[in-house]
């Protein structure tokens, strides 16, 4: 129960709010008996509603933010206003499970549902013969798109190399690699890639750009395995590459007018290594943390990036995730900020509703911190 003063001028009353099972049930303390709520009710709800939403009484449900506020004063910031108490949860906590609006409208199955297995290579691999560059050279682009707001895809370009050859030091368009002068320095093996890259990137543009948005899969299963499938293939040839970059790219028609820059592009390695991916539960006392944990060759990697569908990026290096699976409940994940809380009181329908399914898909370790 939480009871805010409701005072106006003169008058001041003591308002009782309480969460029972058949609804919200609000009482002043008044003696005007004349109607079922008196002004006073009125007027509080009306300020409440107006200044902190309709989602405040959310906060009053048993175990809700507001009784958890008092419990674990550490945890949560109080707001205190004209309008009554707000609480929030502090924000190294990140998102909160039961808490956070995130969480709830997750389809969990429809993601651990996905196809765990890896897509096989659609075509024979062809060895690179070597072709060093000259004053110019051949480099691929992973475009990363600003926000994931298409999917990422892979462009050859041509570029003006450095002196040792180590490196682009000036990109020419963006399809220059396909122009008439640049032809003769594609090797047979990247002209194979770059006719993969095309086909890809075909399928990739009738895609959105999230895998996963508010917990949901976006569109069917099929045409994302098919892009998986594409990029198994893609990265086993970019692999090869000497010269691959990132590129963050705001808008598509940017490829038609805009040549790449220099300060947008980041020299990275493709590795065809497959990230296994595990789950930590992490008792913190009043609260647990789940998050996602991701193996190189057998070592756990710290700092990662999970932003981009299906890929996991550390120190330079892309790798491609090993299922849809993997990249469906990372990206998630990511969209939770890497880690969701639980506060003790609400282990138990997190178990039930997110750890047992999880952990009949991936290993969930438990560990203490002191
Ligand atoms: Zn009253």
């Amino acid at each position: 129960m939480l009871h805010l003063r409701n005072t106006c001028k003169q008058e001041s009353y003591l308002l009782s709010l309480t969460m029972k099972p058949e609804g919200l049930q609000v009482t002043c303390d008044c003696s005007d008996n004349s109607k079922p709520y008196c002004d006073h009710i009125y007027g509080a709800l009306q300020t409440l509603i107006g200044t902190l939403g309709e989602s405040y009484f959310k906060k009053l449900l048993p175990e809700g933010a507001i009784q958890l506020a008092f419990k674990h004063r550490l945890c949560f910031d109080k707001m205190e206003s004209s309008a009554g108490l707000d609480v929030s949860v502090r924000e190294e906590l990140q998102t909160v499970f039961w808490l956070d609006n995130l969480i709830v409208v997750t389809d969990l199955s429809a993601m651990l549902n996905l196809p765990a297995d890896g897509p096989k290579s659609a075509k024979p691999f062809i060895a690179q013969e070597d072709k060093k560059p000259g004053e110019d050279g051949i480099c691929y682009l992973w475009i990363v798109p600003y926000r994931n707001r298409f999917q990422p895809f892979v462009l050859p370009c041509a570029g003006k190399m450095n002196k040792a050859q180590t490196e682009v030091k000036q990109f020419y368009g963006f399809l220059s690699a396909l122009q008439q002068p640049y032809d003769s320095l594609l090797t047979e093996a990247q002209q194979e890639l770059n006719k993969t890259c095309f086909a890809h990137w075909q399928l990739a543009e009738t895609l959105p750009g999230r895998l996963i948005k508010e917990g949901l899969v976006q569109c069917q299963t099929h045409p994302w395995f098919e892009i998986l499938n594409y990029w198994r293939s893609l990265i086993e040839q970019l692999s090869q590459q000497a010269f691959v970059y990132a590129y963050f790219l705001h808008r598509v028609d940017q490829l038609k007018k805009d040549k790449p820059h220099k300060q947008r592009a980041t020299g990275i390695f493709v590795s065809t290594d497959v990230p296994v991916v595990t789950f930590s539960l992490t008792d913190m006392g009043v609260y647990y943390q789940f998050r996602p944990e991701i193996w190189i060759n057998r070592e756990r990697v710290q700092e990662y990036e999970a932003d981009t569908s299906f890929f996991v990026t550390h120190k330079n290096t892309l790798y491609l995730l090993g299922s849809l699976r993997d990249a469906a409940i990372l990206q998630w994940m990511d969209q939770l900020e890497g880690v969701i809380t639980v506060f003790k009181e609400h282990f138990a329908a997190f178990e039930q509703t997110i750890l047992a399914p999880i952990r009949q898909h991936y290993t969930v370790t438990t560990n203490k911190t002191n």
